[in-house]
């Protein structure tokens, strides 16, 4: 079929219209917005306090799991709590932290993206993978890596599909859970020795941004089997390890997939010959991604306003606690320019759009986004 994607195409060849204003549009009016509420882009004591509270509930979920929970019931929801709460470091402290985010000292934020470390990851090799890529193509096939899955799965209409696609909508979300494993003990390790994670070229990991590496997987690997194996089974260990990561794995999965592999979301393949993807950068990004759930603050809290995926992508270096003001500022100002603008209300519809999204996919007519 022509429309399925044979090469990777190289990002450095990629090139977006001109810019059409809509922009400079909104950077104007978001500007204005800091300088009538006098409020900072970055260093909120809101979100200070917002890291202690998470990270009091990562502490406190831990320590229970491998200090005080003597019977399974007890190891289950405290493996679970720890699943949520290493989730929501990931998407608060270290988002935030690695697009440059919470704090105008770049060693703040550095500190606060090697959280991944912490849980397993690499803040290095993220900042490669979704600054740069996820953020600037973002759902362009054979290019931007978060609609990558392999064979098993089908996210984009560009995407070669197979007979057991048709099922991809049941099965995929068990699949979310194994998302973990693969970057804690597969794709740093690749990117490290062989320099590449998954279709990318990474460049050899030197200095600090090794050390840190070094550090942070040591740490990970003595918190989660070193220190637990001196104290109980191993077979307990291995079965809670896996509890918590899996449930991080779906959930830091879902909500990454609620706002780009959804229903009214775009999906692009640049032009083979020249290489052009017809809207400019910032509409693209609208076009691409999708809100949900704008007027719950529970999910705004926990999901670190990944559920203003839009205003993310328009504006990465700003705090996430200003999202929910600044989505009036770009809806409006995406009204004006004709750009489409899209908000699943709640988190339960963006579930469902995913659902069938995948469904969609799967079928054996492939429809074009
Ligand atoms: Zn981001």
């Amino acid at each position: 079929m022509s429309d399925i994607s044979s090469a990777q195409p190289d990002p450095k060849l990629v090139k977006f219209a001109r810019c059409d204003g809509f922009m400079p549009a909104l950077r104007e009016r978001v500007d204005a917005y800091f300088v009538q509420t006098n409020l900072a882009k970055r260093d909120n004591p809101q979100m200070y306090v917002k890291t202690a509270v998470i990270l009091t509930w990562l502490v406190a979920s831990y320590a229970g799991l491998v200090f005080w929970a003597t019977t399974w019931p007890q190891a289950l929801a405290l493996a679970v709590s720890l699943s949520f709460a290493m989730s929501a470091v990931g998407f608060n402290i270290m988002h935030d932290g690695g697009h440059g985010a919470y704090s105008r000292f770049p060693l703040i934020n550095r500190m606060m993206a090697f959280t991944l470390d912490l849980l397993g990851g690499s803040s290095h090799f993220w900042k490669k993978k979704h600054n740069v890529i996820h953020h600037s193509y973002t759902n362009v096939t054979g290019i931007d890596d978060d609609i990558e899955v392999g064979p098993l799965g089908r996210l984009s209409p560009h995407q070669r599909r197979f007979g057991f696609h048709r099922f991809q909508h049941f099965y995929l979300w068990f699949l979310y859970g194994f998302i973990t494993f693969k970057w804690q003990f597969y794709d740093d390790t690749a990117g490290l020795i062989i320099g590449r994670v998954g279709d990318m070229k990474m460049p050899p990991v030197k200095n600090w941004d090794l050390v840190f590496m070094l550090v942070g997987k040591f740490t990970f690997l003595t918190l989660t089997f070193g220190l637990p194996l001196y104290l109980h089974d191993w077979h307990q260990v291995v079965l809670w390890f896996f509890v918590a990561s899996f449930g991080q794995g779906v959930v830091m999965s879902v909500v990454f997939q609620l706002a780009h592999c959804v229903e009214p979301a775009e999906f692009y393949k640049p032009d083979a010959d020249s290489m052009r993807i017809e809207n400019s950068w910032a509409v693209h990004q609208v076009i691409t991604t999708v809100d949900f759930a704008q007027e719950s603050r529970l999910v705004s809290w926990f999901t670190g306003g990944l559920n203003f995926q839009i205003e993310h992508h328009l504006f990465p270096q700003i705090c996430h606690l200003h999202y929910p003001a600044l989505a009036k500022i770009v809806e409006q100002t995406a009204a004006e320019f004709g750009v489409p603008y899209h908000s699943h209300p709640t988190m339960r519809s963006a579930v469902k759009s995913h659902f069938l999204w995948l469904r969609r996919m799967g079928r054996p007519v492939a429809v074009s986004a």
